[in-house]
C-alpha cells in the first residue's frame, strides 16, 4: 500500500493493553490512566481478522506493544495465531522485561525473536525512580537472558534532561560486547497528562554526547523505516541508535499504522486517531469493506508529525498517555 507521498506502508503496531505494571513517570501519572474495560479492548479474534485483511494489502510486520503486552491474559495465543498468518514476515514485540522470562522458550520455537526492551538507566536507584518500581534486576537479567538466547535485542532508552544524561555512554557500551542496538528516544509529550512542558534533550544533544565519546562513530545508512540515525562504533558488536521522536526529522520515511488497544486508529503518532476499528468490525462490516477502510485511512496519512498534530481535533496538551498509543 503507498500513500499519497508514495510511502510504502507495511507495518503495524497494535497496543494489546493500555495496562501496565510499571509506571514510567514520561508515560504515565503515579496513579495510572484510567483503564478502558476489557469489553472496550479488540479481541484477540478481532485482532487476528485486522492482521489477515492487512495482510493482504501487502503488510508485512507487525509489532505488539502497550502498555505492556505480557500484562495480557493469554498474550501468548495471539502470538501463536499470529504466527500461523503466512503474510508477516517478522513478529515483533516491545516489552518491559519485567514479565517475559518465563515465556522465552515459547518465543523462540515461535520464532519471534525480535524484541525491544526499554531499560532508560543502568542505575538501579535512577531505574527505579524513573520506572516508580524497583525491577532493575529482573529487567536486566531478562536483558542477558534473551541475549544468550540469540533473540534480537533493541534497547530502547528514553533521555531526559536532568534525569537520566548521564546514562547515555554506560548504555551505548552494551553494544560494545553484545549484539544489540541501543536507541536513544526523545521524550514527547505522551505522559498522560502528567507533565505539560518538557525541557527538551533533542536528537542533536544525545548525538553531540556521542561523538564527543567516540570520535571515530560512523553514520549508518537508513533502511526502509528506519526511524533511528543508526551510528556505529568500530568494533562494537551492536550498533546505536537515536529516534528524532519529538522533532520528527524521520516522517519522510514512515511505514507504518498504529492501532490502540481499544481500536483506535492512528496514521500518524501525532493525530488524535483517525478511525475507530473495533465499531466498525463490531457493526458487521465484511473484510472487504475493512480493507477499503484501511485503503482509505493510508490515503489520508499525514505528510508528517507537525501537519498531524495541527490536524487534531483535541489541543495537543492533551496527548494521550504513551500505554494506550503503543509507543
Ligand atoms: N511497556 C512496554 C515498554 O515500555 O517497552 C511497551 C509500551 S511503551 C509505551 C513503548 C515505548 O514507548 C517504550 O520504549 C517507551 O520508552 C516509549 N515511551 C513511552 N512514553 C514516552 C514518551 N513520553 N516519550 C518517548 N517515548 C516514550
Ligand atoms: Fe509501562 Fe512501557 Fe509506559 Fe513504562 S513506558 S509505564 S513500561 S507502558
Amino acid at each position: 500500500m503507498r500513500d499519497s507521498f508514495d510511502r510504502s506502508i507495511d507495518y503495524v503496531r497494535i497496543a494489546v493493553t493500555d495496562r501496565c505494571n510499571l509506571r514510567c513517570f514520561y508515560c504515565m501519572p503515579a496513579k495510572g490512566i484510567p483503564h478502558e474495560p476489557r469489553a472496550h479492548l479488540l479481541s484477540y479474534e478481532e485482532i487476528i481478522r485486522l492482521l489477515k485483511v492487512l495482510g493482504q494489502l501487502g503488510f508485512q510486520k507487525v509489532r505488539f506493544t502497550g502498555g505492556e503486552p505480557f500484562l495480557r491474559k493469554d498474550f501468548i495465543k495471539l502470538l501463536e495465531s499470529t504466527a500461523e498468518i503466512e503474510a508477516y514476515k517478522s513478529i515483533h514485540i516491545t516489552s518491559n522485561g519485567t514479565l517475559l522470562q518465563k515465556h522465552i522458550p515459547k518465543l523462540k520455537q515461535l520464532g519471534i525473536t525480535k524484541i525491544n526492551l526499554s531499560i532508560d538507566s543502568l542505575d538501579k536507584e535512577r531505574f527505579h525512580k524513573i520506572t516508580r518500581r524497583d525491577d532493575f534486576d529482573k529487567v536486566m537479567q531478562t536483558f542477558h537472558l534473551l541475549v544468550d538466547n540469540g533473540f534480537k535485542i533493541k534497547l530502547n532508552a528514553v533521555i531526559m534532561k536532568g534525569i537520566n544524561t548521564q546514562d547515555i555512554i554506560p548504555l551505548a557500551e552494551l553494544a560494545k560486547d553484545n549484539p544489540v542496538d541501543v536507541r536513544f528516544i526523545e521524550e514527547m509529550p505522551f505522559n498522560g497528562g502528567y507533565k505539560k512542558n518538557i525541557e527538551m534533550y533533542s536528537a542533536r544533544d544525545i548525538e553531540t554526547d556521542l561523538k564527543g565519546h567516540y570520535p571515530n562513530l560512523e553514520k549508518l545508512p537508513k533502511k526502509h523505516g528506519d526511524t533511528a540515525s543508526l551510528l556505529s562504533v568500530p568494533d562494537y558488536k551492536g550498533n546505536i541508535g537515536v529516534i528524532a521522536a519529538f522533532s520528527r526529522t524521520f516522517c519522510n520515511t514512515c511505514n507504518r499504522l498504529r492501532i490502540s488497544s481499544k481500536g483506535d486508529i492512528k496514521s500518524c503518532l501525532y493525530d488524535d486517531g483517525v478511525f475507530n476499528i473495533r465499531d466498525y468490525m463490531r457493526a458487521g462490516v465484511s473484510d472487504e469493506q475493512l480493507a477499503g477502510k484501511f485503503l482509505e485511512i493510508v490515503r489520508l496519512k499525514p505528510k508528517d508529525g507537525f501537519e498531524a498534530e495541527k490536524m487534531r481535533k483535541a489541543p495537543a496538551a492533551a496527548l494521550q498517555s504513551m500505554s494506550s498509543i503503543g509507543g
